[in-house]
């Protein structure tokens, strides 16, 4: 099977943990799930751990248990200035230049926050679509009928795409689905077939695959 298209994560994928980004929509959720829920700041962060174990988002479990006006709940957590922790990255630009493949994000965020992320990186016009968490349905990763949609919409199979995240649960269901998967910035485990510890390296990495010479991969599945 031929590699087709790389299908990128967003938020301390494109960019790396330590921009802080992530930990300021971290608290604008707990901040929401405190002021609609009522609940104590402790409550709060506990609900939300529950969550991230139990269904992989917080938003995935709000919806699981009916508490929420998703619409809403997008459109406060992400109402951030993103300017103010991203800076543009030509490197990335560069290296997104250098993949000879189909190129989309995906991120359980929305798009248009994706999209406002991407412009504040300098490489909005680097990929052929983006893909937020309305598209697929509301479905966030890992669910694996998220990236069934995701699959649908670009209309290749699992085993054509190259997925690179920050997150293992995120790409141990996708390897589940035929996928490569490339762990950013993180330990081999189950369902991870490469690790790089920046996403810069990704472009190298795709060039080895499609030469067919991958080199070492990330410790492989047990069993
Ligand atoms: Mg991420």
């Amino acid at each position: 099977m031929g590699f087709e298209c790389v299908i990128f994560d967003l938020d301390e994928t494109l960019y790396p943990r330590q921009a802080g980004l992530m930990q300021e929509i971290g608290r604008r959720i707990e901040r929401w799930v405190q002021e609609t829920l009522h609940l104590a700041p402790e409550e709060a962060a506990a609900l939300r751990q529950d969550y991230l174990r139990r269904y992989g988002t917080t938003l995935a479990g709000l919806l699981a248990e009916g508490k929420v006006d998703a619409d809403a709940y997008l459109a406060y957590v992400h109402d951030i200035p993103v300017e103010r922790w991203l800076r543009p990255n030509p490197a990335l630009a560069r290296m997104l230049d250098t993949i000879p493949l189909r190129k989309v994000v995906f991120t359980n965020a929305t798009a248009e926050h994706a999209r406002r992320v991407l412009k504040a990186l300098g490489v909005a016009d680097r990929f052929e679509d983006v893909i937020g968490i309305r598209e697929v349905g509301l479905r966030s990763k890992p669910h694996p009928a998220s990236y069934r949609a995701v699959l649908d919409r670009l209309g290749v199979p699992g085993a054509a795409c190259i997925l690179v995240d920050d997150r293992p649960i995120n790409l141990r269901s996708a390897k589940g689905l035929g996928m490569t998967t490339v762990l950013v910035d993180g330990a081999p485990e189950e369902g991870v077939d490469f690790v790089v510890k920046d996403v810069l390296e990704v472009g190298p990495l795709v060039a080895r695959l499609l030469e067919g010479n991958p080199g070492k991969r990330g410790r492989p599945p047990r069993g």
